[in-house]
């Protein structure tokens, strides 16, 4: 599926005039794709001098930390959530999958932030996931990043709302997964 990032385009609309099949519009001076049309050529994806024009493959399981199953845990780490909610990212949809009990995060509570005991405690209820997603990252995002993209939604956020901003930020999402370099991503 052809993404275009909106925190890269700057509107110039060179990808338009590359593409055959009018799938790409500017609006709010940034460039969309209509998937409907597009014909996956990727004749836009080298054009682009933003970088900002991906196509995104394959799928991503994503855990978002929470404490009510609705909201985004905001009032302390995402590893001291009561429960992630799992979500699959595929094909530019992302449906949701299940949700895990954190049984660890009580037993955890007695330990310092950063402590790597609870680094490895949230791992565990992570079992396959890629992304995890959560309002506040402790010291612990330096180990946690190693095995996960970490992405903060700031504010008081629902899941449903955070769900959007990870479709949004897709591409930047995608490139920290395949990155040497695991910086920890901060989304909006
Ligand atoms: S070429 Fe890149 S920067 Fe220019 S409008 Fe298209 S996506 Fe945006
Ligand atoms: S992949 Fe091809 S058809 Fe799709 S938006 Fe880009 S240039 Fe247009």
């Amino acid at each position: 599926m052809i993404h275009i990032s909106k925190n890269k385009c700057v509107g110039c609309g060179l990808c338009i005039e590359k593409c055959a099949s009018n799938s790409i519009g500017i609006f709010n001076s940034i460039a969309s794709v209509n998937q409907s049309d597009c014909m996956q050529c990727q004749s836009c994806v080298a054009i682009c001098p933003q970088s900002a024009i991906m196509n995104v493959k394959g799928s991503l399981l994503v855990a978002f930390g929470t404490d009510d199953g609705v909201n985004i845990k905001t009032d302390n780490h995402v590893g001291m959530s009561k429960y992630f909610h799992i979500w699959i990212y595929e094909n530019g949809e992302v449906k949701y999958r299940e949700m895990r009990e954190n049984i660890k995060y009580k037993e955890d509570e007695s330990k310092t932030h950063g402590d790597p005991g609870k680094a490895r405690a949230t791992a565990s209820a992570l079992e396959s996931v890629d992304v995890l997603i959560g309002g506040k990252f402790g010291p612990n995002i330096s180990r946690l990043k190693n095995k996960f993209v970490c992405a903060v939604v700031h504010g008081n956020r629902t899941i449903t709302q955070a769900v959007d901003i990870l479709k949004e930020n897709i591409n930047e999402i995608m490139e920290e997964k395949c990155s040497e370099e695991k910086k920890g991503r901060v989304l909006v």
